[in-house]
């Protein structure tokens, strides 16, 4: 009894701490840039050829074109947590809550998780906000190296998951409007458009992508986005 008072009281805190954060959030709206201009590092996503196909792109594409999921909506199965965790298992064990990270983070995506095994710890929520490519502001602060110092070097070579486009969502396919917000967004150029017909549709290189959600963060699809990040159970090397 003792510990669910304590664990309702907690969670009421972190409710209203999540409300000021989600008002700073919304009053931040540039937090996660729309156009890194990043994409000439990856020659594949630039001047699409009206004659590209998707086996086409995978050829030229090494580590493989993502699979596209015909769901509506969909959330990450593992929590995500910034490059220099390792991994949730390991992060969670190491991490005393202090939430020095989540004070530090500039766009608000590293937030506290309210759950009775992990309360306070932080994880980053990439529905709304990415994780900037170039920053490194958490690992930076973390007192306990459950966020190991990482350079953006570094950084920029650790997947923390993959991007997933959700093709029901995406108003460059459910009307005919164009829209290429997410190809722009992306800082390493993962993502490319294909054109079929009259429409150009994002491909995703999962084997470049980061899991930053900077093109989440762009995309315009409304009111559920048409990319989420897949969260890795555990962090991997590009
Ligand atoms: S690296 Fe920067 S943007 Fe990403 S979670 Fe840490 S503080 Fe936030
Ligand atoms: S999550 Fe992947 S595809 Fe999306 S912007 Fe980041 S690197 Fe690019
Ligand atoms: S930004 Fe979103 S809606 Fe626009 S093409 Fe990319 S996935 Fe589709």
């Amino acid at each position: 009894m003792k510990y669910l008072m304590c664990f309702i009281i907690a969670s009421m805190c972190v409710l209203l701490l999540s409300l000021q954060r989600r008002a700073k959030r919304d009053a931040d709206k540039d937090a996660c840039p729309t156009d890194t201009g990043r994409r000439r590092f990856f020659s594949l996503s630039t001047n699409v050829a009206s004659n590209r196909t998707v086996e086409g792109i995978r050829e030229r594409v090494k580590s493989g074109v993502a699979i596209i999921e015909n769901k509506q909506n969909a959330h990450s199965r593992n929590p995500i947590v910034p490059a220099g965790a390792v991994s949730y298992d390991l992060f969670s064990k190491k991490c005393n809550a202090c939430q020095r990270c989540v004070e530090v983070c500039p766009t608000h995506a590293l937030q506290p998780k309210i759950s009775m095994d992990s309360l306070m710890i932080p994880q980053l929520i990439l529905t709304q906000n990415c994780c900037l490519w170039d920053c490194t502001k958490c690992n930076d602060v973390c007192p306990t190296d459950a966020l190991q110092k990482i350079t953006v070097e570094e950084k920029t070579d650790i997947k923390i998951g993959r991007a997933v486009w959700l093709q029901k969502n995406c108003i460059a396919m459910t009307d005919e409007t164009a829209c290429n917000a997410c190809e722009i967004a992306c800082p390493n150029g993962s993502i490319s458009m294909l054109q079929n017909g009259r429409k150009r549709f994002p491909i995703i290189n999962e084997g470049n992508c980061i899991g930053c959600g900077m093109c989440v963060a762009a995309c315009k699809a409304a009111p559920i986005k048409a990319i989420y990040v897949e969260g890795f159970a555990e962090h991997q090397a590009i």
